[in-house]
């Protein structure tokens, strides 16, 4: 595919190859946009702000719902790109174009209600007889770059919200799947979008990163990705608004008084959703000991069901890891922590991009997988004494997106719901639960702000004061 500059389809010399992980076999190439091709999408967007900021809302809507319209009519094939150029299994990839579509109707939505209100501004001495309110505007030109785990909703949630708001957004999608991301835009563009509104680069962060977000011209970042480039693009971004999703390696603590089945069914399949690549997957599960065994033997019994494989199989569980590096990566951390100590129950063991899902007991604070974020099909299980244990363990990390309890008791659910240093506690689910109207984002290093678009749209967006002295 070619990537998009002032409405045109754009083709380079130099090219990426985009690659299934299973097999290796190249998919298609996208072109390797150089800082050139940044500043030229950014003067575009220049143009494109001052297009969408004067479209009325109404139109803006008209254009998101048929976006969303037209999504439908191609579901299945957003579905395979999803599969083919991620990791995503073909049941999964669906999922997520059931959610694109969502976050882009919710757009649409949100889009009528960017509201303000009044000001009662003679409540301060001096300022009688003054009359006025607050409303927003667009922010401007807003740089969004994304991941490859979740490669057309987390590319919704930037475009779809920044669209809404009056904006214009130069988008850099993940090299790996760039795909989902263009077919987005094209799909945009079929709705209605006057083209300039959007750009979308593809090409290399580490090459044309510091162009696209150290620019004066663009207002916001909005970002999700890892720690690492998060915190190299807050050292480029100078004064401008920023977004950041970041990763965690999320705790769910399952207490004994807990419907047991539903907690174990939910936390095997939170850990193994997209092979583990999954912002919100589970990672470290904390179970009080007297019901810990127990939840141990059933985790493992439904963990070795798994089947691993080809992900338009509709049959396959889980899909490859996004690459051969990273499946090595995650079987390094493997041995690293087996080497200090910690206990392999299952899994352990990859075939090119094929991890076996793995569970872990006695893991050692020293072992990367106990602190540090796996990003793989990788999970650890901890007997508790008590909720307190449980809450401190849970929070002894650098990482706060979502944290997870299994109770029936209300009084341990709130207290969990105060103690845990998240964005989110989910009761009864685990971390992997979200839907894409809710506040989404977390505290320490995983990130700054909220998505979810109602929630972007109030980061993309700035109040305008006006008052009348009557
Ligand atoms: P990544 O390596 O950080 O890459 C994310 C995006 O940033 C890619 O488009 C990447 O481009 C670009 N990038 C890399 N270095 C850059 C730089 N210096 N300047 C500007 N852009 C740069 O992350 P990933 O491996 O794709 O995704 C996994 C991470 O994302 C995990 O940590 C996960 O937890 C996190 N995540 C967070 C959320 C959330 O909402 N909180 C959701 C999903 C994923 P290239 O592809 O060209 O390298």
């Amino acid at each position: 595919m070619k990537m998009l500059i002032n409405g045109q389809w754009v083709a380079k010399p130099e090219t990426i190859d985009v690659i299934n992980p299973f097999d290796g076999t190249v998919i298609d190439t996208v072109p390797a946009g150089t800082t050139t091709d940044v500043k030229a999408a950014i003067e575009t967007a220049v143009e494109g702000f001052e297009i969408n900021r004067n479209l009325p809302v109404h139109k803006r809507i008209t254009i998101l719902k048929k976006a969303c319209e037209i999504m439908e009519n191609c579901y299945e094939e957003l579905a395979k790109t999803i599969a083919t150029e991620g990791s995503k299994t073909i049941n999964e990839a669906r999922k997520e174009v059931g959610r694109a579509i969502n976050t882009m109707m919710i757009s649409a939505e949100e889009a009528r209600r960017i509201c303000g209100e009044t000001l009662p501004f003679d409540s301060a001495p001096g300022s009688e007889n003054r009359v006025g309110y607050y409303y927003r505007f667009p922010i401007g030109i807003i740089t969004a770059i994304t991941p490859f785990n979740d490669p057309l909703n987390l590319v919704a949630h930037k475009l779809g919200p920044a669209i809404a708001g009056g904006n214009s957004v130069v988008l850099k999608p993940a090299t790996v799947t760039p795909l989902s991301a263009l077919k987005l835009a094209e799909i945009l563009l079929e709705a209605g979008l006057p083209p300039k509104i959007l750009s979308v680069v593809t090409g290399h962060g580490s090459e044309i990163g510091d162009a696209l977000v150290s620019d004066k011209r663009v207002r916001m970042v909005s970002f999700t990705g890892g720690v690492d480039a998060g915190n190299q693009i807050m050292k480029k971004v100078g004064l401008k608004k920023v977004g950041m999703e970041l990763g965690s390696n999320s705790p769910v603590i399952v207490m004994d008084d807990c419907n047991l089945e539903n907690a174990v069914e939910s936390c095997v399949s939170g850990a193994f959703w997209a092979v583990g690549q999954n912002c919100i997957g589970v990672q470290r599960i904390y179970i009080q000991e007297d019901i810990y065994e127990q939840f141990r033997d059933q985790f493992v019994t439904r963990t070795k069901k798994y089947k691993t494989g080809f992900q338009l199989d509709e049959d396959t569980d889980m899909g490859p890891m996004i690459n051969e590096k990273e499946a090595i990566r995650v079987i390094e951390w493997v041995d690293d922590a087996v080497g200090k100590g910690a206990h392999l129950l299952t899994g352990g063991t990859r075939v090119g991009t094929l991890v076996q899902p793995t569970v872990f007991e006695k893991m050692p604070a020293s072992a990367k997988l106990d602190c540090q974020e796996v990003f793989g099909p990788v999970v650890s299980l901890y007997p508790v004494k008590t909720l307190d244990e449980a809450i401190e363990k849970s929070n002894a990390v650098d990482y706060g997106l979502h944290g997870a309890i299994f109770t029936q008791d209300l009084n341990q659910a709130f207290y969990a719901i105060k103690k845990m240093d998240v964005g989110s506690v989910i009761v009864n689910d685990s971390t992997d639960y979200r839907v894409d109207l809710m506040p989404f984002g977390g505290v320490k290093n995983s990130g700054l702000g909220r998505e979810g678009i109602k929630f972007s749209l109030q980061e993309m967006t700035e109040p305008k004061v006006v008052c009348f002295n009557l």
